[in-house]
């Protein structure tokens, strides 16, 4: 039911109310003021007609019909009430309704109680039904006393009766209550119209208002209610309308940081795709669809059904365990190297995951291009300097006259030539590491084995620059699977640094421990790993410059490093050879108190 009909419904109802409560108050008003009316007028005919029959009647022995009947038609004949004359003994002498046989033939009307009221006390009044006139009547009696004496005393000869028919009472009540019901129609008809009117004029904004906002639910957000009042209406159109207006900002808002964001997603260099917690693709902009080439309809799909690299499952799997951003190099196409970095970030605890896919296939081929330049520069230059340095040797063990300082030149350019093809090998090792030409041949051995090749190494200049060698790698460590003539480079690449960096009559420790550690608790495998420690009592290493030193080239103090030897080369081997072995290679240092590298090797 609407509005309007309650409305109307309610007026209806108050206005039927009303009128009901009108004609029974009404009605019960008029029945009492008509009776009273009724009973004065026959208070009035009573008192007449006795002072009438006072004077009139004969004596009392001497009552006959034929003289008293007249008399009480005569007075009847002035009014429409009914008279009667009752004796002493309940005679009727007189009835202005029955006359002759039928006025004897009448009841004693003694016992009536009008009667008795009138004798008793003075008057009676009786509302009765009349058998002899078959209508309802209203009676007054009145006794009448006949006046002897001249001091006012009289003597009771007979009840006077009045009666008027209470038909009257009963047909003005009746009029009264047809009038009250024809107005109570015109009443209904007119409030119809009103109600109809002004419910309209109540629920037509209501109406608008409703049709505006149903609309806006729709998605019209630039609908706008009209307002034309300033009652509480006008007021919530008004509010209605600041509402719509701040919405439209803010989806204005909302829409153009969606375009900027789209924009953004849709001409970046790198993949981006969304999928839920069950890893199905909820977004992916234009590069990801390329990249993972990605069919038509995606969206839903699991990504592992979509594109079947488990690599990028493993890594949203862990993301997902440990909650936080995931990262690998992922080969997407058919190349042997990895070509992409994909980045995972969990969004909202599990319930969506950002993955970034940064192709980096042209920097992967240009590294390409580099190291096969720089191996086969290397490679190039390895036979002239190769001449060089025997020319050079073969002048300096000729006896030959020469000044001294021609023989200082000869030095130098030996000294120089050996420098130089030291560096053109290196840089040919670094780049055959690099491109993975070098193969490893695995053998089990003990590290022990190493000792005393080192020491044949480093024997000569420990004892010049009057440093020890601490050897401290316990008989009980198991053998490892390693290349040992790559793992022996390592090493004389570490010590060498340490020699090379530590202040005479310094201390070079070499030790090695076992270390396992449970890395899958469920299936109860045990990760196992030989940690090589060289630390050495030297100059230490600055904290910013620690992370860089496994770099190409990256010498902590330049001067000083060349005039020590070095290349910048060293510890990028070293790093190289250790990660071929899948190990780790990391360092600790302390400024002015020395350092300490480790190197992982999984057993
Ligand atoms: P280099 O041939 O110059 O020694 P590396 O690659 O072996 O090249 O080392 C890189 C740089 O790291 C060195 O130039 C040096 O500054 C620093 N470094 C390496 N090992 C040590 C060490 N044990 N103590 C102090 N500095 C070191």
């Amino acid at each position: 039911m609407n509005i309007r009909t309650q409305l109307t419904l309610r007026y209806i109802g108050i206005v039927l109310l009303v009128l009901f409560a009108m004609y029974l108050y009404l009605g019960a008003m008029l029945k009492d003021s008509m009776s009273s009316r009724i009973t004065s007028e026959l208070e009035i005919q009573a008192a007449l007609t006795r002072e009438f029959l006072i004077e009139k009647l004969p004596a009392k022995g001497n009552f006959t019909y034929d003289a008293i009947d007249p008399l009480i038609d005569r007075l009847g004949k002035r009014s429409d009430a009914r008279l009667t004359f009752i004796g002493m003994d309940g005679t009727a002498w007189g009835d202005t309704e029955r006359d002759g046989a039928a006025l004897r033939a009448m009841d004693n009307h003694l016992k009536r109680p009008e009667v008795q009221d009138a004798l008793q006390f003075g008057s009676g009044i009786r509302d009765r039904y009349s058998n002899t006139t078959q209508t309802e009547f209203r009676y007054y009696a009145m006794p009448i006393y006949k006046q002897i004496s001249q001091n006012g005393e009289g003597t009771l000869i007979g009840v006077c009766r009045v009666a008027l028919p209470m038909e009257t009472v009963n047909t003005a009540i009746g009029n009264l209550r047809r009038m009250v019901l024809l107005a109570s129609v015109a009443g209904l008809i007119l409030t119809i119209v009103f109600s109809v009117f002004s419910t309209k004029i109540i629920t037509k904004p209501i109406e608008k208002l409703t049709q505006m906002t149903q609309s806006f639910a729709a998605g019209k957000i630039n609908t706008r209610v009209p307002v034309d009042s300033k009652n509480e209406l006008g007021q919530l159109s008004r509010n209605f309308n600041l509402m719509a207006d701040r919405v439209q900002e803010q989806i204005d808002k909302i829409s153009e940081e969606h375009r900027r964001l789209e924009t953004i997603l849709t001409d970046m260099g790198e993949g981006v795709l969304l999928v839920n917690g069950a890893f199905e693709i909820t977004y992916a902009n234009p590069m990801a669809i390329s990249m993972l080439s990605l069919p038509n309809a995606y969206v839903g799909k699991a990504l592992i059904e979509i594109n079947r690299i488990p690599e990028l499952q493993t890594l949203l799997q862990a993301a997902e365990q440990t909650e936080t951003v995931a990262f690998a190099e992922i080969r997407l196409g058919n190349l042997t190297e990895p070509e992409a970095e994909v980045t995972v970030v969990p969004v909202a605890t599990g319930e969506e995951y950002v993955i970034v896919i940064h192709d980096v296939s042209k920097e992967r081929q240009l590294e390409r291009i580099r190291a096969d330049f720089v191996a086969n520069v290397s490679h190039e230059l390895r036979t002239p300097l190769t001449t060089i340095r025997g020319y050079t040797e073969t002048l300096l063990s000729e006896d030959a006259t020469r000044t001294k300082t021609q023989e200082q030149f000869v030095v130098k350019i030996l000294n120089h030539a050996t420098r130089l093809s030291r560096l053109v090998s290196e840089l040919l090792e670094l780049s055959r590491l690099e491109s993975g030409d070098v193969e490893l041949r695995r053998t089990p051995c003990h590290l022990n084995t190493f000792y005393e090749p080192i020491l044949d190494v480093f024997e000569p200049i420990l004892e010049e620059s009057e440093l020890v060698l601490k050897w401290e790698v316990p008989e009980s460590l198991p053998k490892v699977s390693i290349d040992h003539q790559l793992f022996m480079q390592v090493l004389v690449n570490l010590i060498d640094n340490a020699i090379k960096y530590t202040p005479d009559s310094g201390t070079i420790t070499v030790s090695a421990e076992l270390r396992t550690s449970e890395a899958f608790e469920e299936s109860n495998i045990t990760s196992a790993e030989i940690i090589v420690a060289i630390k050495d009592t030297g100059i230490g290493i600055p904290m910013e410059s620690q992370p860089r030193v496994f770099e190409r080239f990256y010498r902590v103090d330049k001067g000083r490093a060349r005039e020590m030897g070095g290349t910048g080369l060293g510890l990028a081997i070293a790093k190289h050879i250790v990660l071929r072995h899948n190990g780790r290679i990391w360092l600790e240092s302390t400024l002015g108190e020395g350092s300490v590298f480790h190197v992982a090797i999984p057993l």
